[in-house]
């Protein structure tokens, strides 16, 4: 019985030990997407201040089950390699980014999950440049034998971790009326400089003023991050992580 109760706590232990880094896209004068609420474009939403509330959601989920961090708690500004080298700081398992989306065309709508890998499609480039950008607007250079390292150690797990977290996260998609936009490869530097397996999430699109709606209610936000924490945390169960 002794031994039972000390295997229980040993696999309680293992079990709860796992760390997630939970990074909220953008900040402070990184505004990320900007959306708009009314047609007379007065009340702006911008990217940054969603993705931080969606991620403290995440973040306090995860929390009652594992290690979870932020690699941002407030509207500051925290670049790429920063976000990267917390992952290293909190001894990082697994890494999920997570943004919203942006289009020129105020129809597109949806919710979407990448995960790190080479790919050449044309819609994702769009994605992939929005949020590869620095502050002045210009593209971060990631070397390229990095990525492919990172993308060679990380692939089987991350596309594994997306599938769990779209499995979790499919009714809140379906039960809101959004569009699935599934899984895909994408060629994200903050993924490839956190080294870790992960995922970066676009939770919805702001430029599309009734998704925008949606997404901005707490409602959306408290079930969006319970699929995603659902979705990580089956993982690391499965995975025995
Ligand atoms: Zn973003």
């Amino acid at each position: 019985m002794r031994s039972a109760l000390f295997l229980l706590f040993i696999f309680c232990f293992t079990a709860q030990a796992k760390v997630v880094l939970i990074d909220p896209g953008h900040g402070g004068e990184e505004i990320g997407a900007v959306g708009h609420l009314d047609a007379k474009k007065s009340r702006k939403i911008f990217e940054k201040d969603l993705s931080l509330r969606l991620s403290k959601k995440v973040k306090d989920r995860l929390s009652q089950h594992t290690s979870a961090y932020l690699t941002r708690s407030m509207d500051r500004i925290v670049s790429l390699q920063e976000r990267a080298d917390l992952a290293d700081l909190v001894k990082a398992d697994l890494f999920i980014s997570i943004h919203f989306n942006s289009s020129t065309n105020a129809q597109s709508h949806g919710f979407e999950i990448y995960y790190l890998d080479n790919n050449s499609n044309v819609a994702t480039n769009k994605v992939e440049r929005a949020e590869n950008l620095n502050l002045k607007g210009e593209e971060h250079t990631v070397n390229q034998i990095l990525i492919d390292l990172v993308v060679q150690q990380t692939v089987v797990h991350s596309r594994k971790l997306a599938t769990y977290v779209h499995e979790k996260v499919k009714p809140v998609v379906k039960s809101f009326n959004m569009s699935d936009r599934g899984i895909k490869p994408g060629l994200f530097y903050v993924l490839a400089l956190s080294k870790r397996p992960g995922l970066l999430i676009e939770a919805g699109f702001v430029s599309n003023p009734k998704e925008l709606k949606m997404v901005n209610e707490e409602k959306y936000l408290d079930q969006m991050a319970k699929g995603i924490a659902d979705g990580v945390l089956a993982y690391i169960k499965d995975s025995k992580l």
